[in-house]
Formats: C-alpha cells, sequence, structure tokens
C-alpha cells in the first residue's frame, strides 16, 4: 500500500505481548493498561484442571497486543507502536491450547483479511487460510488439532529474513547470484543488495525490483521470490537474463520493520516509501539513493516497487499499478501493462491500473514527500518506473498464497523480457 492515511490516533494501553514471552491462564481477565510491566506473576488460575494457554508475539514478525482472555475467547488488537493512525498487521502463536475450540475478537477495527487468517501448525514454515468461514465480524474461531503444540496465526502469510535465506540458500552455488551488503540499518542489521543475472558481464540492461518499503507488505516478498527464481532459472527465460539483464533486488527495505513485526507503513515521522525527497533518513534508502545511480553506469531502464494494498474491497482485491503524474511514464507503465496482461500464464490477473488524480493517488496523498518511484523516475535513461500493488489474499476471485504470487512474479519477468526486447 503506498497511499492512504488513517485519521484514527494510536491507542496505547492493553496487554503488550511481543519483547517478553508471556504465560497468561484462560482463567485471566481484565488487565488493560497493564504496560510493559513484568506480567508473569499475574497468571495464574489456581485451578489445575484448567490448562495453561500461552500466547505471544516474541519471535521475528510477531505483533499482537493481548487485552484479557475469558475462558476460550482472546480479546486482542495489532500493536501499532509507532504508527500514525490504524492498520492491520497482527502475527501470533498459542501454545498450550491442542484439543480446545477458542474465539479470537479483535477489540478495535477488524484486521482479519478477506480469506480469514493466515494458519501455521509447524512454527511458520508452512501457511495456509482459515478460510471465511472461522470468521465472524471481527473474530474468528479455532479448534486447535489434538496434541498440537503451537498454532501460529497471522493477517497474511509472513515473509522474513529466514524465508529469504532459505531461499538464497537454493541457489548458493549459482554463479548468476551475488548476495552484498547495502548497509546496516538503525539496529545494526544488515540490508541485502542481490544481484542476479548477467553479473559476470557487462549487461546490456540493468533493473531494480525493491520490496518491503512498508514492513508488514509481505505477499510482494513472494512475488519477488517468482521473478528472481525466473532469473536463476535454467531454462530459456532464465538463460535470456543471464545474458542481457542485472536485476539489483533490495528484498527488505525496512529491515528492522520487517523483523521487529511493524505494519511499517504511515510509520512516524513518515515511512520509508516517503523517505526519498530532500534529506532522507533510513539507511537503506540514503543507501538506495547512493548505490543506485553510481552501479547504472547509464544502463538501468527499469524500477519496480513491489507492495501490497489496503486490506479489503474494491481494488484492494486486484493487481494494479500505481500510476505516476509525469505522463511519459504513465505511457510506459500502460505500455508494459498490456504485455503484463497479454504473457500471463499464473492465476492471479493483472488487468487494473490506478491513474495520478484517481482515488488515493493524488498529490495530497504525498505532500512535499518523495516515493521511491517519484525518485527512480529522475534518473538519467531510466524508462519505466512503476508501482504494482498485489493484493494480500484475493485477486478476482483466487488466492493469493506463496504459490499464485511466485507465478505472479514469474508473469512479471515473462513481461519485461518482452517490454525489454520491445526496446
Ligand atoms: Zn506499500
Amino acid at each position: 500500500m503506498i497511499g492512504r492515511n488513517s485519521s484514527l490516533s494510536c491507542r496505547r494501553g492493553g496487554l503488550l505481548i511481543g519483547a517478553i514471552g508471556i504465560v497468561l491462564s484462560v482463567t485471566l481477565i481484565g488487565y488493560r493498561d497493564a504496560g510493559l510491566e513484568a506480567l508473569g506473576d499475574l497468571a495464574q488460575s489456581g485451578d489445575a484442571s484448567i490448562s495453561t494457554v500461552r500466547i505471544d508475539a516474541d519471535y521475528p514478525g510477531g505483533n499482537i497486543i493481548v487485552e484479557r482472555i475469558r475462558g476460550d475467547r482472546v480479546f486482542l488488537r495489532p500493536d501499532l507502536r509507532d504508527t500514525k493512525g490504524w492498520w492491520f498487521y497482527w502475527n501470533f502463536r498459542v501454545r498450550g491450547a491442542a484439543g480446545r475450540t477458542m474465539t479470537f475478537q479483535f477489540t478495535d477495527r477488524n484486521p482479519i483479511g478477506v480469506r480469514g487468517p493466515a494458519v501455521s501448525t509447524d512454527g511458520g514454515a508452512t501457511w495456509s487460510w482459515l478460510g471465511r468461514d472461522s470468521v465472524r465480524d471481527a473474530s474468528f474461531v479455532y479448534a486447535f488439532p489434538d496434541h498440537v503444540g503451537e498454532v501460529r496465526f497471522a493477517f497474511t502469510v509472513p515473509y522474513l529474513q529466514r524465508d529469504l535465506r532459505r531461499f538464497l540458500d537454493r541457489y548458493r552455488s549459482s554463479p548468476h547470484l551475488a548476495v552484498r551488503r547495502l548497509c546496516r540499518s538503525r539496529k545494526r542489521r544488515s540490508v541485502e543488495r542481490i544481484h542476479v543475472g548477467s553479473i559476470d558481464r557487462e549487461p546490456k540492461h540493468r533493473i531494480v525490483l525493491t520490496a518491503r518499503h512498508h514492513a508488514c507488505e509481505s505477499m510482494a516478498s513472494f512475488a519477488l521470490e517468482g521473478f528472481l527464481e525466473s532469473v536463476l532459472a535454467e531454462d530459456e527465460l532464465g538463460r535470456w537474463y543471464q545474458q542481457n539483464v542485472e536485476v539489483l533486488a533490495i528484498p527488505f527495505v525496512d529491515k528492522d520493520g520487517v523483523e521487529d513485526g511493524d505494519q511499517g507503513k504511515n510509520r512516524r515521522p513518515h515511512d520509508h516509501n516517503r523517505d526519498y525527497g530532500g534529506k532522507s533518513i533510513y539507511p537503506s534508502v540514503i543507501a538506495i539513493k547512493k548505490f543506485v545511480p553510481a552501479w547504472s553506469q547509464g544502463k538501468l531502464k527499469v524500477w519496480i516497487d513491489l507492495h501490497c494494498p489496503w486490506i479489503r474491497g474494491g481494488m484492494n482485491e486486484m493487481i494494479y499499478q500505481v500510476g505516476l503524474a509525469n505522463t511519459d511514464c504513465w505511457r510506459e507503465q500502460q505500455a508494459f501493462g498490456r504485455i503484463l496482461e497479454a504473457v500471463r500464464r499464473g492465476p492471479l490477473v493483472y488487468a487494473n491500473d490506478l491513474p495520478f488524480g484517481k482515488s488515493w493517488n493524488t498529490q495530497a496523498n504525498y505532500g512535499n514527500q518523495m516515493s521511491s518511484t517519484m525518485w527512480a523516475a529522475k534518473l538519467d535513461g531510466i524508462q519505466l518506473v512503476t508501482t504494482i500493488e498485489l493484493p494480500y489474499a484475493n485477486v478476482g476471485g483466487q488466492p493469493v498464497t506463496p504459490a499464485s504470487a511466485r507465478q505472479f512474479g514469474r508473469d512479471l519477468a515473462k513481461a519485461l523480457r518482452r517490454y525489454l526486447e520491445g526496446r
């Protein structure tokens, strides 16, 4: 999501579960505004027959505030942290609930997506959509299997550092892949720049792919994987890239936000995708602005910034490009869009664009700030600059999953080849 400001202010209070692991009895009630104090001593039921349910978000990508638990009903909400207004990312685990059926009730606005929560019973390695039938308004019900250890629930399928590591390990010996450090984040994490394709010779073209300017927009990362997979593949498409194009991918522009489980979107004082004008404040954006023009050598032709939109409804359940104000840029976006429509083989259909000046995509939304694509559009020799919004859960009736998002990434790679060959 690159636009949209909500006017709701961030409310504090409740039981913050995150940096500390907390054990809660299922009979525990109340404790709003308990804040960050050590809470372990609140966890007691005095009834040995009632099993202990533990809820926490103390792992990469974790995010939840548990307000109270009454019987088998848990009251909770997303942890907004430094977000301006409301947003909807959350990701927590439940342990000690085997055999029980529990209801998870969100207390503020409804942050459950259109296919219900994503669920993992293997510690976050694989996920599936729980489905609409489990959802009622802002709550969902889950029957924990007997003998299950932990179950994770999240707004969408997370994609974290460990997922990227697993992906890159598959290509460790590839001569078409080089992983370098772009910079260190504010919290001293390494922010990768990944070079794939034609990296052992002078390429004909260079392209940039960025993701996670907004930390929570994880489905975009699966599309990025699908694109990189296509470039690294030992097939006709892969060989074409390996001979002609050097791809620079920045998979986690907001690395700290991704790992810490932040919303990232509308972060105060401004988020990573509003940091490109003037004096930037985030190390990764500063590094991108310095590195890319020097690396380009006049061969940078394409910049694609991958995002996910708002939670539900209308265009938020369609793949679309966000139109730039510059009419030359907009013409190229439309040309690329027509190619993408034509080459598409995956189940997720792209068929829309959001022109500049429509819906949230207005100058008022950006104010005097600059997004990554606005900045990239000014680079020498660049032809196509675009933002692509990939929904979190649903595209025209088709489920968005890691597999279908990767297929969309492959469609993007095919379309970009045709675009570059046509120019
Ligand atoms: Zn976004």
